[in-house]
């Protein structure tokens, strides 16, 4: 079921995505070559509980049998890796590697949830370009995001983007609405027909997150039962805003 979130609940979710927005740029500041997901995980914890908010990524249930729940307060994805990158302590960052971090913060009952890659140091003009378009095709598919469009208006402008810059769209995993659950319906795939899906109305908030491999379509999950790599080992990139959709232009929650 869609929700339409009130005014007090849209409050609510800004707040919330404020705290995301705030782990996301201290979460920035500190990356650098030699310091560790598992640094950084802490750097989000304790910014997140120190704003109110709890991470809603750690403890969550993997849903697979023999699989724990995740670990992290935040999914770090070095290089071929996607998403859901678990923390640790052995993955130091080095110059020249890109970096996704995923986060939730949970707070008053509320859920933000946003993602970026970044670069350590510096990087080749490839992992740029990846980035580049990853963040771009977001704002492309934004550009849909508003009240009597379909759903469809946004995964497929997101698709078209991607695909036209001689990426992979990631089709394994897709945005989703939130709220007081971090997964909420709808589902939104980073693809798809124009003129599809439900009509978005004002009071939405949903999860808006291309994924994009810079060489072939295809992953794989590794034995962890969470990190999700390309299958072609080329690098991977994500952007993730949760926005609102109101009676004019979409708003974006988790941009400060
Ligand atoms: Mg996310």
């Amino acid at each position: 079921m869609v929700t339409i979130k009130s005014k007090q609940e849209i409050e609510k979710m800004r707040e919330a995505c404020r705290v995301a927005a705030i782990a996301q740029k201290a979460i920035e500041e500190k990356i650098k070559p030699g310091i560790s997901t598992w640094e950084l995980d802490k750097i989000a914890e304790n910014v997140m509980r120190q704003n109110g908010a709890i991470p809603a990524e750690k403890g969550y249930p993997s849903g697979v049998k023999g699989v724990p729940a995740f670990p992290g307060s935040i999914c770090a994805s070095v290089n071929d890796e996607v998403i859901h990158g678990i923390p640790s302590k052995k993955v130091i960052l080095k110059e020249g590697d890109i970096i996704s971090i995923d986060l939730v913060a949970l707070k008053n009952g509320f859920n933000g949830d946003c993602a970026r890659t970044y670069i350590v140091g510096n990087t080749d003009k490839e992992n740029k370009r990846l980035i580049d378009v990853t963040k771009e095709a977001f704002f492309e598919g934004i550009k849909y995001a508003k009240k009597g469009n379909r759903l469809g208006d946004i995964s497929h402008s997101i698709g078209q983007y991607i695909e036209k810059n001689g990426f992979s769209v990631v089709k394994e995993f897709q945005g989703h609405g939130i709220g007081r659950s971090m997964h909420e319906d709808p589902g939104i795939p980073n693809y798809g027909k124009a003129g599809r899906g439900i009509k978005l109305e004002p009071g939405m908030t949903l999860a808006i997150e291309p994924m994009v491999i810079y060489g072939k379509s295809g992953i794989l999950e590794l034995e962890d039962g969470w990190t999700i790599i390309s299958e072609d080992g080329s690098n991977a990139a994500h952007y993730e805003n949760t926005i609102l959709i109101t009676e004019n232009e979409p708003e974006i929650l988790t941009i400060l």
